[in-house]
């Protein structure tokens, strides 16, 4: 489906009925596969034969959805995970080990930050956090002889600050080690971070890929394009037998393009089993199949509810990529030609109180830990996932007390906006 439209293979793309086959993705629900000597199955055991032998590593409807992602990220081989953080866990973990080092975006989501700083820790591997819009020079000297991945959110989630991920690929490749993406917010539909030089993407799909707020899952999706060969040293893991499989060496046995995916479904998902429902991968590519008519939509609404909260006195800020006045709108532009989600954040002038009242007062726009819904939800971090802390600390860390986070679903703009006018005028 490669030549195929962005459109066409959202609806159509990882899955090619034969003749008299289900024209809906069948759903395995299997935990196990049948075959007649045992021969065929110690085939699949040493990866000389592809095919199914237990859904704990891999089952027929999951890959179909992998598939489906595979191409609309311009990837050469995908996976499903049983969440977003699995899939960031399962990307790093691929390639880190005890006694290595990764160098991330700190502008990144709080449950990926804590699994890197604090569990990753943990396990002996390190992180130096930069700040997104670091200089060349500064981003430069964050990395260390035992470096192994860069990471960064595209859009991240909560900051909406934009990833410049052409400086940070250069980078990353002039260190001999692959940039992880996670592309979340955009979405394939309007961001393709392999075409700007990442080498792994990653998705929470529990946001907009499913798009109604039904399924937790993750997705990994490799460009095929990193050479582990050419740093063999740095990832012993692909370049040297695995004799936990038999003494395969991945990046020779499935070369660039295959060696990535096939480490982490043989070994981690064998070893962790952070696999993905077949039902849930159902639901996944039921929403994947109306993506690119969804997107749009929530830009534009997005776009719409940004306008009009900065053209209030009640809000003291407004943070979303696709206002002229955003600090990221140049390299949002660049990258996504529009805002790129539909989430914003903003300040009331008001703070903590005018918060409260404000979020007490929606009727359309519900209070929900949740973002890229159909429905339109929103959060105010300071009475919820950063409850613990003080007004002060919360202003350290760029979370002031009066933000609100919202997160516009697909209903009318004007109904939103209504809504939320109502709102602000109870302040
Ligand atoms: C939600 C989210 C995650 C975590 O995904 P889960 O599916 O909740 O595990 C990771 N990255 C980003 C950018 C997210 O928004």
């Amino acid at each position: 489906m490669s030549d195929f439209q962005m459109s066409t293979k959202c609806v159509q793309g990882g899955y090619t009925p034969k003749n008299g086959e289900p024209r809906q993705i069948p759903i395995v629900q299997s935990t196990t596969f049948k075959y007649d000597t045992s021969e065929d199955m110690g085939k699949l055991f040493d990866l000389e034969a592809t095919g199914y032998f237990y859904t704990r590593l891999q089952n027929p409807t999951n890959d179909y959805v992998a598939a489906k992602l595979c191409e609309l990220e311009g990837g050469t081989a995908a996976m499903l995970t049983s969440s977003g953080q699995a899939a960031n866990f399962f990307a790093l973990f691929n390639i880190c080990e005890n006694g290595s080092h990764i160098v991330a975006s700190s502008s990144i989501y709080g449950g990926t930050f804590n699994l890197i700083q604090v569990t990753m820790a943990k396990m002996g591997i390190d992180v130096t956090f930069v700040s997104p819009d670091c200089t060349e020079d500064e981003l430069n000297a964050a990395f260390k002889d035992n470096t192994r991945a860069v990471f960064g959110e595209t859009i991240a989630n909560p900051a909406l600050t934009v990833l410049d991920i052409e400086k940070f690929a250069n980078a990353a490749h002039a260190h001999g080690v692959p940039l992880i993406v996670d592309n979340t917010f955009p979405t394939p539909v309007n961001c393709r971070p392999i075409e700007w030089g990442a080498d792994i993407v990653t998705h929470s799909t529990t946001k907009y890929l499913d798009g109604h707020g039904a399924c937790v899952g993750g997705a990994i999706i490799d460009s095929g394009k990193f050479d582990w060969m050419a740093h063999k040293d740095k990832f012993p893991g692909l370049t040297t037998p695995d004799d936990s499989y038999h003494g395969i060496t991945y990046a020779e046995k499935f070369g660039k393009e295959g060696a990535f995916i096939t480490k982490a479904t043989a070994q981690l998902m064998r070893d962790f089993g952070c696999i993905q429902a077949p039902q849930h991968a159902f639901i996944l590519n039921l929403g994947i199949e109306s993506l690119h008519v969804r997107m749009p939509k929530h830009v534009e609404n997005g776009q719409a509810v940004a306008e009009f909260l900065e053209s209030s006195d009640k809000v003291a800020k407004v943070s979303y990529p696709g206002l002229a006045s955003d600090p990221y709108h140049e390299r949002a532009m660049k990258y996504f030609g529009n805002g790129g989600c539909g989430v914003v954040s903003f300040e009331l002038a008001g703070g903590r109180a005018a918060a409260e009242t404000f979020m007490k007062n929606l009727k359309l726009a519900a209070i929900e830990t949740h973002v890229a819904d159909a429905r339109t939800c929103c959060l105010n971090p300071a009475t919820s996932t950063h409850r613990q802390m003080t007004d002060e600390q919360l202003e350290a860390a760029g979370i002031p007390a009066g933000l609100v986070r919202m997160s516009c679903g697909l209903e009318d703009s004007k109904d939103l906006i209504a809504d939320i006018k109502q709102a602000l005028d109870a302040i």
